[in-house]
C-alpha cells in the first residue's frame, strides 16, 4: 500500500459489520473471564489500550518498520531510548538539536549516560567522535532550528558492524519525505505533537523500530513499566490528523517554497535556511535581534508561538525560547508554514517586515 492509503486505513482497526470508524477506548481496564483469562486481548491501558495499538499500527506502516511504541510525548519517546542504554553508555547527539531533548540529556541523564554533541552535519566529526562504549547515535535531520542536512546512510554505514544503534528523529521531515528506516536507522522517533497529530491540540510521541531486536524490548518495557503512555483520546486525535498527513505535507511543502522565495528577494532579510523540502523554515532578520522581534510581534496571521506542524502559521524568535546557552543566531526566526492561502501568508510578512 501507498502512503495515503496507509495514513487512513492503518489507525482504523475495525471489525467486519461494526461502526466504519474505530470508537475511542477511555476504559481505563478490562473484564476477565470465568477463566481469568483477558477475552478482549487487553487488561489495563498503561499496557496496551485499542486506540494506542491502531496508533502504534498507522505509525509502525507509515515508517517501514516492525513495531512501534507511542508515548505521551516526543521527549518521552525520546527519553526510553536513553533509558533502555545501559548506564555510562557513551552518546553521540547533534550540536543543533531540538532543545528540549538537548536539555534532557543534560540535565536528566548528566552522570548517567556520557553524552557528546557534535557536528552531525560533518561525517568525520560524528566518525571522530565514536568511542568504544558508544552505543547510540542520535540525528535529527532536518535540524532545529538551522535546518541542517545529516547524511543517514553514511553515518549507519560508519558504524553497520557495531555495537550501535542509530535513532532518528524524524519529526521535521516526516514519513512523507524520509524514512530513516529504509536508510539503514534502527529506530526513528516522532512527535506526533507536530505534522502527524497536525492541528496543534494533541501531545504525543512514537518511536519505530527496524527489527524487534534486544534494544527494543527494553523499550516495549520502559513504556509499560515508566509508564509514560499518550491517552487514548491523544491516539484518537493523533489517528485523525494522521489521514490528512500526506496531503498536508504536499500543501505546506508548496507554501513554504514560495515563502522561501519570497523571503530570498527581501531586503530585510539576511539569510534563510530551507532544506528544499517540508514546511519548516527559518531565516535571519538584516537589522539584527530586535527588528527579528518586532517582524514575531507585527504578523497577524502567523501566530507567534513555538511549536510547528500544524494547519495554521506560527512563527517564533527562537533564542529567546532555547535559553542562555543557546547557540542560535539572535536575529533568527523560526516559521512553521502552514496552509493557509501563500498570497495572505506573504503580504503578511511582507507588512511585518516593514515594520
Ligand atoms: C517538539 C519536538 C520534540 C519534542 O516533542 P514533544 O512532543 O514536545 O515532547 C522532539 N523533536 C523535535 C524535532 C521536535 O520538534
Amino acid at each position: 500500500m501507498e502512503i495515503e492509503t496507509i495514513a487512513i486505513h492503518a489507525g482504523n482497526l475495525i471489525e467486519p459489520g461494526s461502526a466504519a470508524i474505530q470508537p475511542l477506548t477511555l476504559s481505563t481496564t478490562f473484564q476477565r473471564d470465568a477463566q481469568g483469562a483477558y477475552p478482549s486481548g487487553y487488561m489495563y491501558t498503561r499496557i496496551s489500550n485499542p486506540n494506542r495499538v491502531a496508533l502504534e499500527n498507522v505509525l509502525t506502516l507509515l515508517e517501514g518498520g516492525e513495531d512501534a511504541c507511542a508515548f505521551s510525548s516526543g521527549n518521552a519517546a525520546g527519553s526510553a531510548v536513553f533509558q533502555a542504554l545501559e548506564p555510562g553508555s557513551h552518546v553521540i547527539a547533534p550540536v543543533d538539536m531540538y532543545h528540549g531533548l538537548r536539555n534532557q540529556l543534560k540535565v536528566v541523564y548528566n552522570g548517567i549516560l556520557e553524552v557528546e554533541f557534535v557536528d552531525m552535519s560533518d561525517l568525520e566529526a560524528v566518525k571522530n567522535a565514536l568511542k568504544s562504549n558508544t552505543k547510540l547515535i542520535w540525528i535529527e535531520t532536518p535540524s532545529n532550528p538551522l535546518l541542517l542536512l545529516s547524511d543517514i546512510t553514511a553515518i549507519c554505514d560508519l558504524v553497520k558492524t557495531k555495537d550501535i544503534k542509530v535513532c532518528c528523529d524524524n519529526t521535521f521531515a516526516t514519513p512523507v519525505f524520509q524514512n530513516p528506516l529504509k536508510l539503514g536507522a534502527d529506530l526513528v522517533m516522532h512527535s506526533t505533537t507536530k505534522y502527524l497529530g497536525g492541528h496543534s491540540d494533541a501531545l504525543g510521541g512514537g518511536l519505530i523500530t527496524r527489527n524487534k531486536d534486544e534494544f527494543w524490548q527494553r523499550i516495549c518495557a520502559v513504556q509499560e513499566h515508566s509508564g509514560a503512555v499518550i491517552s487514548p483520546f491523544d491516539c484518537y486525535l493523533t489517528i485523525r490528523g494522521i489521514k490528512t498527513l500526506p496531503y498536508r505535507m504536499k500543501g505546506h511543502d508548496a507554501n513554504a517554497k514560495q515563502l522561501v522565495a519570497f523571503l530570498k528577494s527581501h531586503q530585510e532579510v539576511a539569510d534563510v535556511f530551507y532544506p528544499g523540502f517540508g514546511g519548516m523554515l527559518s531565516f535571519t532578520t538584516a537589522s539584527g535581534e530586535s527588528a527579528a522581534k518586532k517582524v514575531a510581534n507585527a504578523t497577524k496571521i502567523f501566530i507567534q508561538a513555538t511549536s510547528l506542524g500544524g494547519v495554521e502559521s506560527l512563527i517564533e524568535h527562537r533564542a529567546s525560547i532555547e535559553g542562555p546557552d543557546t547557540k542560535t543566531p539572535r536575529n533568527l526566526l523560526r516559521v512553521s508554514v502552514g496552509l493557509e492561502n501563500i498570497n495572505d501568508l506573504i503580504e503578511d510578512l511582507d507588512a511585518a517586515l516593514k515594520v
